[in-house]
């Protein structure tokens, strides 16, 4: 068997074109605002990226540069002007932020309706109890990522790997929400190999380049790898030994090209969601 390569890039093309036309019906173009502190390379790029998908979908789009030895309540004001600013629908706070400052209570400050990464506890919290509001985008993609592959998650197994509130924890609550029986793994998981072996959905979201064998996977598994691991060459590969999980698995994400434009796109759908509930 050789696996369908679930293409996020494609998907998110056709995502954002169709919220293009969507956005340009709106009385004023969606607003998103991204706070960038510090110059850490791979910040820089996801920013750049984020702002030019904006930009293409006609939303409005400033990024605030703080320098790299701001304090935290300098970038709490800056979210506090933006939570008051009318022509902003969406915050986001780029992280990790520099210093070792604490970004959970950077992105705690940003109000709940305009929190377009799900990261506040108030939208964590509602994903939790089954009523979703604005869900973080990157669990939010790869729930799109299934559902293109076209498998019926109800009664399914899935495993998830990684418990992180950015990844893990919401992308198991939303596969519990569509009815699949989930087992959360971690760090302390016992034989992973074992629960893999019994999954139809796998999710990996660890940050360990190649962690999951191919041998592991169940013939016939839908395979969504959320991990970005940088090699020395520069290149990046994900949690997943992608060759050989793909002549097992019905469907398959590529890293890159899979979870991550996904991830862009559903800051996209979440930031014009904000904007039609501030337009009422
Ligand atoms: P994280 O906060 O570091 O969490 C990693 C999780 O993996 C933790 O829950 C950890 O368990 C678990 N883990 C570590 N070693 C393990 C092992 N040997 N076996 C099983 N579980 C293990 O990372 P994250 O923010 O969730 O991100 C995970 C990966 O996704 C990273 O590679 C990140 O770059 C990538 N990512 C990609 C996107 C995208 O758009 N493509 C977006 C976000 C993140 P404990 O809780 O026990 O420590």
């Amino acid at each position: 068997m050789t696996a369908q390569v679930l293409d996020g890039r494609a998907l998110a093309r056709q995502l954002n074109k169709a919220l293009k036309q969507r956005a340009a019906e709106l009385a004023r173009p969606p607003g998103l605002a991204v706070i960038l502190a510090g110059e850490d390379p791979a910040s820089q790029v996801y920013v750049r990226m984020k702002g030019r998908v904006a930009e293409r979908l006609g939303f409005h789009h400033q990024q605030i540069d703080l320098p790299a030895d701001t304090s935290l309540d300098t970038i709490l004001s800056t979210v506090d002007r933006l939570n008051q600013d009318d022509s902003v629908d969406g915050i986001l706070v780029q992280l990790p932020l520099p210093g070792g400052l604490d970004g959970r209570v950077a992105t705690e400050r940003v109000l709940p309706d305009k929190d377009v990464d799900g990261l506040t506890s108030v939208n964590a919290g509602l994903l939790s109890q089954g009523r979703p509001h604005l869900v973080s985008c990157t669990p939010f993609g790869v729930m799109r990522l299934l559902e293109s592959s076209g498998i019926a998650l109800e009664g399914l197994d899935a495993c998830v790997i990684g418990r992180s509130n950015l990844v893990g924890r919401p992308v198991a609550h939303l596969l519990e929400q569509r009815n699949a029986t989930v087992t959360q793994c971690h760090s302390r998981t016992r034989d992973l190999p074992e629960i893999v072996k019994r999954s139809d959905v796998v999710v990996a979201a660890i940050g360990r380049s190649n962690h999951v064998k191919g041998e592991w996977i169940k013939p016939g598994a839908v395979v969504i790898d959320v991990g970005v691991n940088r090699m020395e060459d520069g290149s990046l590969i994900g949690d997943v030994e992608y060759d050989a999980a793909a002549q097992r698995a019905a469907a398959i994400t590529p890293v890159p090209g899979g979870v991550g434009p996904m991830t862009i796109a559903m800051l996209m759908e979440n930031t014009y969601k904000a904007a039609v509930h501030h337009q009422g």
